[in-house]
């Protein structure tokens, strides 16, 4: 089991950005074609920007034209969690961080080979941590 990384609103408040905390707090989207990797093809690994666990590969991500970086998997089985979402009476599956239930955006069934999945995720939501 992954040890559960819990913080209290003030403390997250304290941590992230304004903007980084209405997006993983608060399940906010940024604006698309906005976010700074949306289209870095920069090799490393995707880390959440509220805890630092990994959450997703460049190995893994495509260029989705959406203006979110896309990725088809996340890095590891258990490294990001779903749920369903119905706010603003539309059903959609919520990608969040399986470590601190952060906010990372939405799962949608139209992705490329293997999977068919596009995993469409807030830039503000990740750190990239560059390959060496
Ligand atoms: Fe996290």
């Amino acid at each position: 089991m992954r040890e559960k990384v819990t913080k209290t609103e003030a403390e997250w408040r304290e941590q992230l950005s304004p903007k980084q905390y209405q997006v993983i707090r608060k399940k906010g989207t940024e604006r698309p074609f906005t976010g700074e990797y949306n289209d870095s093809k920069t090799a490393g690994t995707y880390v959440c920007a509220g805890c630092g666990a990994e959450l997703f590969s460049s190995d893994h991500k495509f260029d989705s034209g959406t203006g979110w970086p896309s990725y088809y998997q996340p890095i590891g089985d258990d490294a990001v969690a779903i749920d369903e979402d119905h706010g603003f009476g539309m059903a959609r599956t919520e990608a969040l961080c399986a470590t601190c239930d952060g906010h990372l955006g939405h799962v949608f069934p139209d992705g490329p080979a293997p999977t068919g999945l596009r995993y469409c995720i807030n830039s503000l939501s990740l750190k990239l941590i560059e390959r060496s």
